[in-house]
C-alpha cells in the first residue's frame, strides 16, 4: 500500500507542477471533479487506516491515552477533528459497509458519509436492521442531489420512506413528548409592583396560546385613524376588554360568597368634584378620573361613601344602564359610537354624557355606547360628546387635533 501511495504521490506532484492557467475551461472543471473525487476516495483509505490503528491499540501502545489524542499529535489535528475521524472510521467499519463503499468510490463526500452514518444509527435504534439497510440506500441516493445540511434535514423524515408503519408512531411520540414539555412548562406569573401595577410573565401551552390569539387578535386592531396606541398597548387594552366582557356575563364562579365583581370604594365628593382617589377592593388606589369612568361601567360596582363614610345608596338600578335601556342604546348606537371605531355592542360600556355624580340622568338622552378604549379615551382626553339634533351622538375633537372643532360621527354602524 505504501508503494501504491508513493505512486499516487508522484502523480499528485505532476499535478501540482501543472499550470492551471493553461487548461481549457472544460479541462479545468474536469480536473476539479477528479481532484474532489480522489480526495473522497483517499479519505476512505485514511478512515480504514485510522480504524485499523484504533482497533489494534497502536495509540495506547505508543503511550497516548486514546487514538484521537494520538492523531492530534501525529497529524496536527484539533482534538475534535481527531475524534470525529475516529468515530466515523468506527461507524463505517461496524455498521455501514455500503456507505464506506460509496465513499471509496467517490460517490459521496466525507461530510455526507458522516450524516448518513448518524441517520442510519438513529433509524436502526428506532426501527431495526432492515429499515436501517433501506435507509442507507435512500440516503446514498439523496446524497447525489443534496448537501450534508439538507441531507441531515431530510434524514429526520427518513422513516416515512423506510418504515412508514412506524413513522407516524415516531412522529406521534415526538409530538406527545412536545406536548408533555409544553404542559410541564406552562405558567402565568403575576408580580405585583409597588405602584399597584402587575408584571405579567409566562408561557402558554399550545392550546391556550391558540385561545388567547383567537380572542385577543380581533380586539387589538387600531380603534380608528386617530388611535395612537402601540401594538403592545392595544394588546394590553384587549386583555382588559376580555376581562370586562367576562365579568359582564356573570358566569364566573362565585368568589368569596358573591358574584365576581370589582368593587371600587369612593366618596361622593370624589365623583362629584373629581377630588381625592378611589380604592379598589384589592386596596389599590385610583385617580378620580378613573373612578368616574369605572362608575359608568356596569361591570364595576362602585361603593359610594358619603362624607361620614356611610354607604350612599344612589340606587344601583337607577345609575347603571341595563335591561331595556341598554337594549335601546344598542339599537341606537349599534356599537362603539366613537368616530372610526367598529367595535360591536358587547365590547361596549354605557357612558353617561353628563356623569350621574354630576346629576346626569340614566336615560337614553344621557348615554352613549363606547368600547373600553374609547370610554377611557373620552374620560381622559378633551374630546366632548353630545347628542346631535337627530338624537345620535357626535364627538367634538380637541382644538389641538382640529382647530375648527367640527363634530364627528361614527359611520361604521350606520343603518344602510
Ligand atoms: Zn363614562
Ligand atoms: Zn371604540
Amino acid at each position: 500500500m505504501v508503494e501504491a501511495l508513493a505512486l499516487a504521490d508522484e502523480a499528485v506532484s505532476t499535478c501540482v507542477d501543472d499550470a492551471t492557467w493553461a487548461l481549457a475551461e472544460d479541462e479545468l472543471v474536469a480536473a476539479l471533479d477528479a481532484t474532489h473525487r480522489l480526495e473522497q476516495r483517499l479519505a476512505a483509505v485514511k478512515l480504514a487506516l485510522v480504524r485499523e490503528i484504533d482497533s489494534r491499540g497502536t495509540a495506547r501502545a505508543q503511550g497516548a491515552s486514546s487514538t484521537a489524542v494520538w492523531l492530534r499529535e501525529r497529524l496536527h489535528l484539533t482534538i475534535s477533528a481527531a475524534r470525529r475521524l475516529v468515530d466515523l472510521a468506527a461507524a463505517l467499519d461496524t455498521g455501514n459497509p455500503e456507505v464506506r463503499a460509496a465513499l471509496a468510490n467517490g460517490d459521496i463526500t466525507v461530510d455526507q458519509a458522516r450524516v448518513i452514518a448518524d441517520t442510519v444509527a438513529t433509524v436502526h435504534a428506532a426501527a431495526g436492521a432492515e429499515a436501517a439497510d433501506k435507509a442507507v440506500g435512500v440516503l446514498t441516493d439523496w446524497a447525489n442531489q443534496f448537501d450534508p445540511t439538507l441531507l441531515r434535514k431530510l434524514g429526520t423524515r427518513i422513516l416515512d420512506h423506510v418504515a412508514p408503519d412506524i413513522a407516524d408512531a415516531a412522529a406521534q411520540a415526538a409530538l406527545e413528548a412536545e406536548a408533555r414539555r409544553a404542559s410541564r412548562d406552562r405558567h402565568l406569573t403575576l408580580t405585583e409592583l409597588s405602584d399597584g401595577r402587575l408584571r405579567l410573565t409566562g408561557i402558554l401551552d399550545t392550546e391556550t396560546a391558540g385561545l388567547l390569539r383567537t380572542t385577543i387578535d380581533p380586539l387589538t386592531a387600531p380603534g380608528g385613524p386617530d388611535d395612537q396606541r402601540s401594538p403592545a398597548q392595544r394588546r394590553h387594552d384587549a386583555l382588559a376588554d376580555i376581562c370586562r366582557l367576562t365579568l359582564r356575563t356573570g358566569d364566573l364562579p362565585e368568589h368569596g360568597g358573591g358574584p365576581a365583581q370589582i368593587v371600587v370604594t369612593t366618596t361622593f365628593d370624589t365623583l362629584a368634584q373629581q377630588l381625592g382617589a378611589g380604592t379598589l377592593d384589592t386596596g389599590l388606589h385610583l385617580t378620580p378620573e378613573t373612578v368616574r369612568r369605572l362608575a359608568c361601567d356596569a361591570a364595576i360596582l362602585p361603593a359610594v361613601l358619603g362624607s361620614a363614610s356611610q354607604t350612599l345608596d344612589l340606587g344601583r338600578q337607577r345609575r347603571l344602564v341595563s335591561g331595556p335601556l341598554r337594549r335601546a342604546l344598542v339599537l341606537r348606537d349599534r356599537g362603539c359610537a366613537f368616530p372610526g371605531c367598529d367595535r360591536p355592542p358587547r365590547w361596549c360600556d354605557a357612558h353617561h354624557i353628563r356623569h350621574w355624580a354630576d346629576g346626569g340622568t340614566t336615560s337614553l338622552a344621557n348615554a352613549v355606547l363606547l368600547c373600553g378604549h374609547h370610554h377611557r379615551h373620552l374620560h381622559h382626553s378633551d374630546w366632548v360628546v353630545r347628542l346631535g339634533g337627530d338624537g345620535h351622538p357626535e364627538f367634538t375633537p380637541p382644538a389641538w387635533l382640529d382647530p375648527d372643532q367640527i363634530p364627528r360621527r361614527n359611520h361604521y354602524h350606520r343603518r344602510t
